[in-house]
Formats: C-alpha cells, structure tokens, sequence
C-alpha cells in the first residue's frame, strides 16, 4: 500500500500532539549541543557533526574557529590545513571541500552572512535539508524540521510516521503539526533519542511515551 502525506486520522494527528507535549515536558529547555559563537559559524559545526558527536565538534570548532575567525578566513584556507585541524570529524576530505566552498560561497553571495530560507541554504556546498533546518530553526529561529537518524528511528518506532526516507518523513511531520510546533520537534526528539529510545537499546521499561507506543519490540528491563 503506497501512503501519501496527509493521510493521518484525528486520532494519530491528537497522539502525535500529546507524544510531542510530553517530550516538550521533558526536555523544556534543549537546544543544540553544538557550542558556537556566530550563526556561521554553527552552519560549518553542523556539516561536520555528520556522522560524529556533537561533543567531538565542540572540540575541534574552537580550533578551527580560532584558527579561521571568519568565512572569508576558512574561504582562503588551504585544505591541508584544514583537514589537520577537522582530521577526528570523519570524512575529513570530503568535509574539508564542502566547509571551504561552502564559506566562500557565504562571502561571495551573502557577504559573509548566513541566508534565512530553507531554499538558499540547502544550495550551499555540504548543506542538506537536515543542516538547514538546524539552522533556520536555531539561528533565524524559523519553523523547521530536521530530521537525522534519530527523529526517523523514533517517529517510525511510536508509529508517528511510516516514512523512512528523511525528506518524506519531514513532509509528513510538517503536515502533521502544526507550524508553530514546528521547532519544538527536532531538538526535543533527538535528545529522546539519546537518552531513551536508543537505537540498539531503547528503554522501554521506563519511557513516558510506552503508553503512546506502536513499537511491537518494547524492551522489558535493561537486560533484554
Ligand atoms: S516505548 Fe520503547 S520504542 Fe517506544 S518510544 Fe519508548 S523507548 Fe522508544
């Protein structure tokens, strides 16, 4: 059966309000782990966190910030300096490209700022949809959704939504909530992800959303 967006009972459009009440709850204040100073420089921390921690990012941002203070700076640099610098991130080659590029386009056509539109950021080098929604919600603070391997696995898991591909599961999300509900999503269901419903271990036993889950695999205590 093919599922086009938009197709959600009242019921399953109230579940999803009051899972994201609780989670809103639970974590009032959370905002992204990512330490940074100025919005570009959270753009740049933000293509890096892939596939990495946020902790190992915060340890080499100030490296690298202090090192580049500006886009115009990282725009110049020479890759193998920065590779050095990035080296522990992962995909240290490829990241190094997309952050030089990804600058020099922020000088040249923004004048060293960062755009405000899901659309403007998703052209810059690196930048995918999840990375603009970051942004847009934490910078611009603009209703955005981003949605990393943690929102999928956890909407998937309460039966939210049965979309697995990233951008179909932000569609169906955003046409679920409404928009001024938007931000309260990612930052909220990410941490969640951490702390509870891990991805080889989630806490069943002791989660405030069991009631409201469609997981069939419900773990029973730590040690299953
Ligand atoms: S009951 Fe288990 S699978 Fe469902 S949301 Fe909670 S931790 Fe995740």
């Amino acid at each position: 059966m093919t599922q086009t967006t938009g197709d959600h009972t009242p019921e399953e459009r109230r579940n999803a309000r009051v899972i994201l009440n609780r989670l809103v709850k639970l974590y009032p204040n959370v905002t992204t782990a990512l330490a940074y100073d100025e919005p570009w420089q959270l753009l740049i921390s933000t293509v890096l966190s892939a596939q990495t921690t946020d902790e190992n990012i915060n340890k080499v941002a100030p490296v690298l910030f202090g090192r580049y203070p500006t886009p115009a700076d990282l725009a110049g640099a020479k890759p193998e300096d920065v590779e050095k610098i990035i080296f522990s991130t992962g995909y240290y080659r490829q990241k190094t490209k997309s952050i030089i590029a990804l600058s020099g386009d922020l000088v040249d056509t923004y004048d060293g700022e960062v755009p405000s539109t899901l659309e403007e950021l998703v052209m810059l080098p690196g930048v995918g949809r999840k990375t603009a929604s970051v942004v847009l919600a934490e910078v611009w603070n603009l209703p955005a959704i981003a949605v990393d391997t943690h929102v999928k696995r956890v909407m998937n898991r309460l039966g939210i939504t049965s979309f697995t591909d990233p951008e179909k599961v932000e569609r169906d999300l955003r046409e679920l909530y409404p928009q001024d509900r938007w931000s309260d999503i990612s930052m909220t269901v990410i941490q969640f992800g951490r702390d509870v419903c891990d991805a080889k271990r989630p806490r069943c036993w002791e989660c405030p959303l069991r009631d409201r889950c469609a997981f069939e695999d419900k773990a029973v205590g730590p040690h299953h």
